[in-house]
């Protein structure tokens, strides 16, 4: 039996927000990433203003930005050291804990989907590489061809070995019911080794929700993330401060100091107020709450 969560009563404002992963300042390419948050968290929006649940909210924003060739995710995933792609996905439903994951998948248009699915029919958290691939065909995705995944940029990127604008994506959202759902995909690391799986993969790492306190999506070095358990950590901290941005700095800076590595994390709480921090140039944000006529964009 799953174990009883303190339930928030509802209804409750619904709220969604995004993030487009921990990076460099991309120059002139920071209109497109505004935009491509700016319509992930209006599909998201959609989702919720209709009455759809955050399970469905931060899975439909996420792949739109798996869609968008600008994001590391889906189409325009980074590449290996081998030229060949390989992303990880996880989703997590607040209420009874429930979630999902895949790591190091490859012929797959939309991985947070999949990561869905394991969620909801395999009976177990995570799956990889070909078990994972198994599994999508036998739940009737569509393969596609890993090639149709690679764009031109990302291509002469790993030509050219530049420096990594990373760009993992990711959503928390909040529903009328007050259940909150967090998820994120992303192609990894640019020049990962085959079969490294990063924190974007692991519950409690790169993705948590827990309804009763809230959701957390983080994004940069994968390693320090998980060294730190930062998601689950930025909870602890909301729980403690009962402040979103606060906990998001405090988080933030255990990623820094204890982990070593650099990146940020978009965190909702039960309430549905919202946070970010970030210790990189820039994290494309954006939110959407029924107080606003349009999405806040704040980069
Ligand atoms: N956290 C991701 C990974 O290490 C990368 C990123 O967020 O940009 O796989």
């Amino acid at each position: 039996m799953s174990p009883q969560r303190a339930r928030v009563p509802a209804p409750r404002v619904p709220t969604i927000i995004v993030h487009g992963g921990a990076g460099a300042d991309p120059g002139q390419a920071r209109d497109e990433l505004r935009e491509g948050v700016r319509t992930a968290v209006l599909e998201g929006w959609q989702v919720l203003r209709e009455g759809g649940t955050a399970l469905d909210g931060v899975e439909r924003a996420v792949r739109a930005l798996e869609d968008h060739p600008r994001f590391n995710a889906g189409r325009g995933s980074v590449l290996t050291s081998a030229g060949t792609i390989e992303m990880d996905a996880s989703i997590m439903e607040g209420d009874r804990l429930h979630c999902g994951a895949v790591a190091a998948v490859s012929r797959i248009a939309n991985p947070v989907t999949l990561a869905r699915r394991v969620m909801e029919a395999s009976g177990h958290v995570l799956l990889v590489g070909d078990g994972a691939r198994a599994f999508a065909h036998a739940q009737g995705l569509r393969e596609c061809d890993p090639e149709s995944l690679v764009t031109p940029r990302q291509l002469a990127r790993h030509q050219e070995r530049m420096a990594a604008m990373k760009g993992t994506v990711g959503a928390v959202a909040m529903d009328r019911n007050g259940t909150v759902a967090a998820a994120t995909s992303t192609g990894g690391l640019a020049g990962k080794l085959p079969g490294r799986v990063g924190d974007s993969a692991l519950i409690g790492c790169g993705t948590y929700a827990e309804s009763s306190i809230g959701g957390v999506s983080c994004t940069g070095d994968g390693e320090a993330i998980i060294r730190v358990v930062l998601a689950r950590r930025a909870l602890d901290y909301l729980k403690e401060a009962d402040d979103p941005d606060h906990a998001a700095g405090v988080a933030v800076d255990l990623l820094v100091e204890e982990g070593r590595g650099q990146g940020g994390l978009i965190l909702l709480d039960w309430r549905g107020r919202t946070g970010w921090a970030h210790s990189t140039p820039l994290m494309p944000v954006a939110l959407m709450s029924p107080g606003l006529a349009e999405p806040r964009v704040p980069f």
